[in-house]
């Protein structure tokens, strides 16, 4: 891999590129993870993958189901009295195996467990959507301020092999100027009793749950900041499954140099895609976003090639993910998707909801 190319590229991505064990030197250990929240993502997805990592490994897990939890300890080696509720959590301050939290909960939870985490002493790695509203997350970056402790959003397309081939394209103008960049990412949402489904918990439909995606595609493809948005949404209510969130969303963002991107989030459709189109050529990626099996696709000239791209840094994006976290820790440095980067998506996530809301544009 390129590795020189890429950290000029991509800027604050070099820490990510560092080799192996370069950026360690300064501790002896990998730095311990409390998982908080065992339901999919955290004990099916992220769990797992400590294997794959080599500066983070599990020490403790959070759970209101303590039966599970000793299960996982069990599997994973986490010692019994590294298990905590949701009501003794506070207690991890007198871990000091744990250096991370990892808060995997539903989204209206992130906040509390973010900001009762930094109390404890801890750094934290809170998982997308950062939180619900602009209020949150400015509370939790106060409070990992506050406490000095570091707070990276879950973002793990920016550890993603095909994601990180194709800013570095698009910033090196495989496609040409960039005029535009289209995405839209959703699932079939089933059962309507999943927390996903409730405003309270969720803060909000496929928007908040997918159409991040979209959203943060649309600013890394671009390598820009939107300045307006104007957002249309569409949701049949008689569906009891959307009587509290919104199915589907569409939103127009528009980027100081003229480009646009149109975005879309549904619970009613799989679609899982990105495409930049420039004044010399595209960049496509279908699926885009997926845990594996994404394809990209460079048109340029009447020329259609498939890209692969150079392997990622590290084995998969989640322990790509994971190691960096606890290699900005180590070294001091802000993990390079912040709790700045989620409060930016967040306050552009309150205009979509705005903008459909009272029905016209909303400068950001
Ligand atoms: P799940 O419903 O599968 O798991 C959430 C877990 O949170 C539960 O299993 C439970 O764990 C705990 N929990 C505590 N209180 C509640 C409550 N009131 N209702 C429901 N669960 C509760 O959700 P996911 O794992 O799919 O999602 C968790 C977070 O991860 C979300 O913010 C989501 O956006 C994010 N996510 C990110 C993905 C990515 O690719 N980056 C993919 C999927 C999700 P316990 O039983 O241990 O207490």
């Amino acid at each position: 891999m390129d590795i020189g190319r890429r950290d000029v590229l991509l800027g604050s991505a070099a820490l990510l590129l560092a080799p192996a064990g370069s950026a360690c030197a300064a501790t002896e250990r990998p730095l311990g993870y409390a998982i908080v929240g065992l339901g999919y993502y955290g004990l099916d997805v992220i769990i797992p993958q400590f294997v794959n990592c080599e500066h983070s490994r599990l020490v403790a897990l959070v759970s209101g189901d303590r039966a599970k939890a000793q299960r996982v300890a069990r599997a994973h080696g986490v010692p019994e009295r590294a298990i905590y509720s949701y009501a003794d959590f506070d207690k991890i301050r007198d871990n000091p195996e744990i250096d991370i939290v990892y808060v995997c909960l539903p989204n209206g939870m992130h906040a509390e467990y973010t900001i009762r985490a930094a109390r404890a002493g801890k750094h934290v790695l809170c998982e997308k959507p950062m939180a619900i509203s602009v209020a949150e997350c400015e509370a939790m970056i106060t409070a990992c301020r506050k406490a000095d402790r570091k707070l990276m959003i879950g973002y793990r397309c920016h550890f993603e092999a095909h994601n990180l081939e194709a800013m570095r394209l698009a910033r090196s103008g495989a496609a040409g100027k960039i005029r535009y960049v289209r995405s839209e990412h959703g699932f079939v949402q089933g059962d309507p009793s999943k927390w996903r489904l409730k405003r309270a918990l969720s803060g909000g439909g496929s928007l908040m749950d997918m159409g991040i995606y979209s959203l943060q595609a649309a600013r890394y493809m671009t390598g820009e900041e939107p300045v307006a948005v104007t957002a249309r949404e569409s949701t049949d209510r008689r569906d009891p499954r959307f009587s509290e969130v919104e199915d589907m969303i569409e939103w127009t963002l528009e980027f100081p140099s003229g480009a646009i991107a149109g975005c879309q989030s549904m619970y009613s459709a799989n679609q899982n895609h990105i495409l930049l189109m420039g004044d010399a050529g595209r960049i496509e990626l279908e699926p885009a976003t997926r845990y594996d099996g994404n394809q990209m696709w460079v048109g340029k000239d009447g020329r259609e090639r498939k890209i692969t791209p150079p392997p990622g840094p590290a084995k998969t994006q989640f322990a790509g993910q994971l190691d960096h976290m606890a290699q900005s820790v180590m070294t001091g440095r802000q993990p390079i998707v912040s709790g700045e980067e989620g409060l930016r998506d967040m306050r552009i996530v309150e205009a979509i909801y705005r903008s459909a809301r009272e029905g016209r544009t909303i400068k950001l």
